[in-house]
């Protein structure tokens, strides 16, 4: 018997030390330790299981089958819920009290044998009068819904005296009252959350198993349903029973309704009461693993092929499982006598389901090498749901009353047994090979396709190489026979022309021993006779001179065309080697003497124009310059060739010419930039300049010659570059004011000055880089120049102030301006006065609407007034000659109120 029972009353027991055994249980089940599914006859392994319906995948069976399995120990969950006393028992048992007490947060029960006993026991979970359908089902029943989900079988099984409460449990629709819902109701609302409709089926079968026969209830007809094992498995199906597949929880409830309808139907016609039947709901779930085909999944190897499968063409894995909700018949024992309607053989009958439920887990309980599992229908059908390789909870109902106090303890102590069950529990994963040859079907198909095209492709490709293979065949022989040919032409021409020679020479061998034989003739026999042999001597070695001659001819034939070509080769080498060098040589005069001419011209140039600017220039200086260099030349020129700069420039490349800067020699250098420079006087070639790096080249040349010519000259370049509003930005850029005041601070020579001065003022006509400019030094670096007193250097310095202050002017105009004029600020003004009423006239002009500029704004007058410069714009309003100057000079006396106001106190009018 259960140890959990203590008839001492102490109330100690045993359930605890039955959980902490059971927590320490191994995953894999002692070899001794018996299952239902151990049984005598189970056959095959016990962790092998099959699906116990026709679901849509396995109802053909088709194809082998792997599956992966881990197994984790567990006990048997059992738990005992009371029911409230019913509206009998408050009237019948008024006096009495409960024959239980539940002691729930001690998951304890008390059995009162008596006034003053009671023996302890200790469930998984103690459920009272007062628990919730909703609490039952999440201490009950939810563990294992989850475990189904996961794909374990799981079992949940509700036992006891009939009217505690089974059906109560498990199977309450709630229809009136939602929170009422029973563990089936609430079970099947989980599953269906929890699957993927897409990949995951869930299907169910509804049963009744009665007097040993198994009745389909979504199918009454259907009466006697053949349980099969596998043999091989040992996996448990009804292949007979009607299996739905339930999409939602509507459609479910309506199987459950109907299910329970031809319950009723089926026991009026039995005549017995649903008591006496076991209700039986199986759901079967069947889930696709995600993500665990690109895994290493390990995978049995008991099919043999199943390991060698990799990637793509490892079948889907699909997880089977079952949930089988027992709503057992009534605990309590039949009366035998027969009083119900039974005869005793029925009775048995009746009974035996749930008795040999009891002795098998009283087996299971007690470790017994037999558990008889083959006894009944009922333990059949649960061999792999009980105890075996699933999870199982069961709820044990009891009743308060103390009349029914036998069966109440007959209950208490099944469920004590059963809390000793040790199950098994198994994860069965299974290979979808179905859906893997469908795959590989199609796939086989692409490749048989594929094969086809290619195949296709490579006998073309074989064809056309073959083809062009011949014709190059033919061409080669076609190319062998032409030279072949024509060598032999050749020797036999030689062949021709020597034996020609040879002949020749033999002719003139033999004419003269035959002239000498001639002259001799008359002379004496003896005589003839010794010159006959001696001829003969002679024309011995002759002839075999002859032969040796003919021998070192064709030696020397074949030493002679090699050395021919030979020297060929080296004289077309010495004429190219020659003749580029006299090119070069040419080259090199040709821009020698331009480069010679060029600067000569450009000295010349500049000492002609040091003496004065053309009326009206900008920059007349390097205008000048500019115009004398190009109207120099065309002089005799009309319509000769071009100016030597646009010539040279063409014919040596602006490159080139660029390169000179940076050249080892000086002179070179000097005639660089002198020919940079006239090439910067003619504004079509500005830009190519400038973006061949030729502004660059020339700041470099600022900033590093020692050479005060070079340096001046290419101020002049720079200054002629500054023209350009682009340009002015890049010299800004690359710090042109520094190196242009450097230069100023270094110059001796006023042309360099009035270079550096040029250049400023052009960068000083410049609206956005006005506060740059004097940042840098611009402005002072413009009245430092002053002090060398030549009327150029003073000239340019004047168009810069004026320039300045024109923009300034507009500046302040437009509101961009506020505040004093920074010429003001740099001290300006004072120079300005002094050479207002300056003798040349350039100076004179740019200064005279310089000071208009200023004085137009107010922020400058009272510096006007203090540098004494309201005398010269008095002066410019009444002398000035030129009529815009005059004008500009009174309105702007009129409408400043500080010079009005200080005019007034020296009484002076305009
Ligand atoms: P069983 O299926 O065990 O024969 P039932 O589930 O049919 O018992 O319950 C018998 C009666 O007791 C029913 O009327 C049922 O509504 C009521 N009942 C059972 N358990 C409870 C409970 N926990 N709370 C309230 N009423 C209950
Ligand atoms: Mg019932």
């Amino acid at each position: 018997m259960a140890s959990g029972v203590r008839n001492g009353g102490t109330g100690r027991m045993s359930g605890r030390l039955d959980r902490q055994q059971s927590s320490t249980a191994t995953p894999k089940a002692a070899p001794g330790k018996p299952r239902l599914s151990a049984a005598p006859g189970g056959g095959g392994s016990a962790y092998r299981r099959t699906s116990s319906g026709p679901l849509p995948s396995a109802a053909g069976g088709g194809g082998g089958r792997a599956s992966s399995e881990s197994g984790v120990s567990s006990r048997v969950r059992v738990a005992v819920r009371l029911r409230p006393r019913n509206a009998e028992e408050q009237a019948a048992d008024a006096d009495f009290a409960d024959c239980v007490e539940l002691q729930p947060e001690l998951k304890r029960l008390k059995l009162r044998k008596n006034n003053w006993e009671s023996d302890t026991y200790e469930f998984d979970e103690v459920l009272t009068e007062f628990s919730s359908q909703k609490r039952v089902y999440e201490v009950v029943a939810k563990p294992v819904v989850e475990s189904v989900l996961e794909g374990y079988n799981g079992t949940v099984m509700a036992y006891g005296q009939t009217g505690t409460g089974k059906t109560f449990t498990l199977g309450r629709l709630g229809d009136e009252d939602t929170a009422a819902r029973g563990i089936m109701v609430r079970a099947m609302e989980d599953i269906l959350a929890d699957i993927t409709p897409e990949t995951d089926t869930v299907s169910l079968s509804y049963l009744q198993l009665y007097m040993e026969m198994i009745q389909d209830l979504l199918d009454p007809v259907n009466d006697n349903i053949a349980i099969v094992e596998d043999p091989r498995t040992g996996d448990v199906s009804l292949p007979g029973a009607t299996v739905v597949e339930v999409r939602d929880q509507k459609s479910f409830m309506d199987l459950l309704r109907i299910g329970e309808a031809h319950r009723v139907a089926a026991n009026t016609k039995l005549n017995t009461e649903s008591s006496r039947s076991h209700a039986i709901l199986m759901v079967n779930v069947r889930r696709a693993v995600k993500g665990r085909n690109e895994m290493d999944v390990s995978m049995s190897a008991e099919n043999g092929h199943s390991s060698s499968m990799v990637g793509s063409f490892r079948p889907p894995i699909v997880r089977k499982s079952k949930l089988v909700v027992v709503d057992l018949a009534g605990s309590e024992r039949i009366d035998k006598s027969g009083s119900e309607g039974h005869t005793l053989e029925e009775a048995k009958s009746i009974n035996l389901s749930l008795s040999s439920l009891g002795k098998c887990i009283n087996a299971l309980a007690e470790s017994s090498a037999h558990v008889p599992v083959r006894d009944s229908k009922l333990t059949r059908l649960l061999k792999d749901s009980f105890g075996g390789t699933a999870r199982t909870s069961l709820v044990v109902t009891i009743g308060p009353s103390p009349r029914h106090r036998g069966e109440t303890t007959s209950t208490i102590m099944f469920g004590q047994r059963a809390m000793k069950v040790q199950n098994m529990v198994k994860l069965k994963e299974e290979f979808d090979y179905k859906s893997l040859c469908r795959r590989l079907d199609i796939e086989l198909d692409k490749l048989i396709a594929e094969n086809e095209r290619q195949r296709k492709y490579f006998d073309d490709e074989v064809e056309r190489i073959t083809a062009e293979a011949q014709f190059r065949i033919a061409e080669a022989e076609r190319e062998c026979k032409i030279v072949l040919e024509n060598e032999k032409m050749k020797y036999h021409q030689e062949y021709l022309d020597s034996i020609k020679i040879l002949e020749e020479k033999w002719k003139v061998h033999q004419q003269s021993p035959k002239k000498q034989i001639k002259e001799t003739e008359s002379t004496s026999n003896g005589e003839v006779q010794n010159l006959l042999q001696n001829e003969k001597v002679l024309r011995q070695s002759a002839e075999d001179e002859s032969n040796d001659l003919k021998n070192q001819l064709s030696h020397w034939k074949k030493m002679e065309a090699t050395a021919t070509a030979e020297v060929v080769r080296l004289r077309k080498m010495l004429d190219t080697e020659a003749s580029q060098k006299e090119k070069l040589e040419e080259e090199i005069g040709v821009l020698k003497s331009q480069l010679m001419q060029l600067s000569l011209d450009a000295d010349e140039t500049r000492i002609s124009l040091d003496t004065g600017d053309g009326p009206g220039k900008i920059f007349p200086g390097l205008d000048s310059l500019m115009s004398h260099t190009r109207s120099s030349q065309p002089r005799e020129q009309s319509n000769g060739p071009k100016a030597p700069v646009a010539k040279l420039f063409e014919q040596v490349g602006l490159q080139k010419i660029l390169s000179l800067l940076e050249s080892e020699e000086p002179d070179v250098r000097i005639h660089a930039v002198k020919v940079v420079a006239n090439l910067a006087a003619e504004e079509a070639n500005q830009e190519k300049i400038v973006e061949a790096g030729g502004l660059t080249s020339l700041l470099m040349l600022l900033r590093s010659s020692e050479d005060e010519t070079i340096r001046r000259v290419a101020a002049g370049a720079i200054a002629n570059l500054a023209m350009n509003e682009t340009n002015q930005d890049l010299i800004m850029a690359q710090g042109g004011v520094t190196l242009l005041s450097m230069t100023a601070s270094d110059a001796e020579d006023p042309q360099t000055l009035r270079m550096v001065a040029g250049a400023i003022a052009n960068l000083c006509g410049n609206d956005k880089l006005q506060t740059r400019l004097r940042g840098e030094g611009g402005i002072k670096a413009l009245l430092g120049m002053v002090k060398c007193g030549h009327p150029d250097v003073l000239a340019q310095v004047a168009r810069g102030i004026a320039n300045f202050a024109k923009c300034e002017s507009r500046a302040a105009t437009q509101g961009n301006k506020v505040g004093r004029s920074l010429l003001v600020d740099d001290g300006a003004l004072p120079w300005i006065v002094k050479n207002a009423n300056n003798e040349a006239a350039p100076i004179r002009r740019h200064i005279e609407l310089a000071l208009c500029h200023l004085a137009q704004h107010e922020v400058n007058a009272k510096d006007i007034v203090s540098e004494g410069a309201l005398w010269e714009l008095v002066r410019i309003s009444r002398d000035c000659s030129r009529e815009d100057i005059r004008m500009l000079a009174y309105r702007t006396l009129t409408s400043s109120p500080i010079l009005q106001s200080e005019m007034r106190r020296l009484r002076i009018e305009c």
